[in-house]
């Protein structure tokens, strides 16, 4: 059995660990008493992952001699709502925990963003630990303290920074996710190659069916991949700069999760991220900013695991380019009638390029 790995996320006295490796739900009351003594915690979590690692999760709580109150929630993007909200701090403060007692995230990025938002909050900030249990969660949403709920008016609009104590990715519970949100979550994995970590990149055009079966590659990618976050993190806590590149394949991605409404049946968000990150790539050897080659690797590995690459591949219709750039420009990322992306020079060099002009982009889009 591998042995566990620690990343450290540098953010002074708010550094924290995430350990990455198996069997960590068993151990998790050991970890939790350790590095926070005397806590008490609430779990949050949904009917999936509960159905499946809830009575480990307890066991493991248990042996750790850490009392848990349990609130098990739907699943789904629509859990990230206001009534859950009220519904996850009603149930903290029920339980009677104070500001040091600690809500955990067990699931997904729904439930970590949701259960984030409800520690941000409640008593003014409670202690909070993730444990991640889909792959995208692992990588990308339980790491660096982005927390919140989507309002009616558009996705993630309510929120705050919120950083955990702890993160404990067990890798043994992904053998439980849907094939589908592995490879949507193995997207974000891929993103922080096509950013700037290159060696990963290639690495993972050799070794990716060994991080979809298991095993020491599994960690190995997660690790790399939490190691990459964490950096971009301890630089940009607030997104005022580089956290921005986080955001390759975003803005078409954004765009089509909302062409399509939030439809997980036509399209999840890291199937979004994937063909957003493809399109990315090839606008930027449109813009002559990349050369085809690059554009035609990254679409050649999407293709390889599975992954949705091109607008075509999307089921269903979808709106012409000009309602394409709208939702684009609704997107969050836009100034002034231009339009800021994550660009590139090629595999690994990506850049934030601001002033975009939109007439590219819709023609772009025309094509495509
Ligand atoms: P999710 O939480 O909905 O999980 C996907 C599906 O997998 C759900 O049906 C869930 O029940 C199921 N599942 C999770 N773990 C499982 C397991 N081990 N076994 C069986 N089923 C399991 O979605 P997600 O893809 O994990 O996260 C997407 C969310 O994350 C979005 O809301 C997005 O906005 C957010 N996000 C946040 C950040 C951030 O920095 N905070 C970053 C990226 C994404
Ligand atoms: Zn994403």
């Amino acid at each position: 059995m591998s042995d566990p790995v620690t990343v450290t996320v540098g953010l002074g006295e708010r550094a924290y660990d995430i350990v990455i490796g198996p069997g960590l739900i068993e151990r998790a009351g050991e970890e939790i008493a350790t590095r926070l003594p005397g806590t008490r915690v609430a779990v949050v979590t949904d009917e999936n992952v509960a159905g499946a690692h809830l009575e480990a999760l307890k066991a493991g709580l248990g042996q750790g001699g850490v009392d848990a109150a349990i609130v098990t929630l739907p699943p789904g993007e629509k859990t990230k709502s206001f009534d859950h909200l009220q519904e996850v701090v009603d149930a903290v403060l029920a339980a009677r925990l104070e500001r040091r007692d600690t809500v955990v995230a067990f699931g997904g990025g729904v439930i970590g963003d949701l259960a984030g938002f409800a520690a941000a909050i409640t008593r003014r900030g409670m202690n909070f630990v993730q444990m991640p249990t889909s792959l995208l969660a692992q990588v990308d949403s339980s790491v660096g303290g982005k927390t919140g709920i989507n309002s009616p008016r558009g996705k993630n609009l309510v929120g705050a920074f919120h950083q955990p104590k702890l993160v404990l990715a067990d890798t043994d519970v992904l053998d439980t996710l849907p094939i589908r949100e592995f490879r949507a979550g193995y997207a974000e994995l891929a993103k922080y190659g096509l950013i700037d970590r290159p060696d990963l990149f290639t690495w993972l055009e050799k070794n990716w069916p060994a991080v979809f079966s298991g095993g020491p590659a599994r960690i190995t990618a997660i690790a790399e991949a939490c190691r990459a976050k964490a950096d971009v993190v301890a630089r940009d806590e607030f997104e005022q700069g580089d956290r921005a590149l986080l955001n390759l394949g975003h803005t078409f991605g954004h765009a089509l999760e909302a062409a399509t409404r939030y439809d997980s049946e036509r399209l999840v968000h890291g199937e979004g991220v994937a063909i957003g990150m493809a399109l990315a790539h090839r606008f930027s050897t449109r813009m002559n900013l990349a050369s085809i080659d690059d554009a035609t690797r990254v679409e050649a590995h999407l293709k390889a695991v599975g992954l949705p690459w091109r607008m075509a591949d999307i089921p269903g219709e979808l709106p012409d380019a000009e309602t394409l750039l709208s939702f684009i420009a609704q997107d969050k990322k836009v100034s002034r009638g231009t339009l800021t992306f994550i660009l590139t020079h090629g595999v690994g060099q990506s850049f934030i390029a601001r002033d975009v002009p939109a007439s590219e982009v819709l023609s772009f889009l025309k094509e495509n």
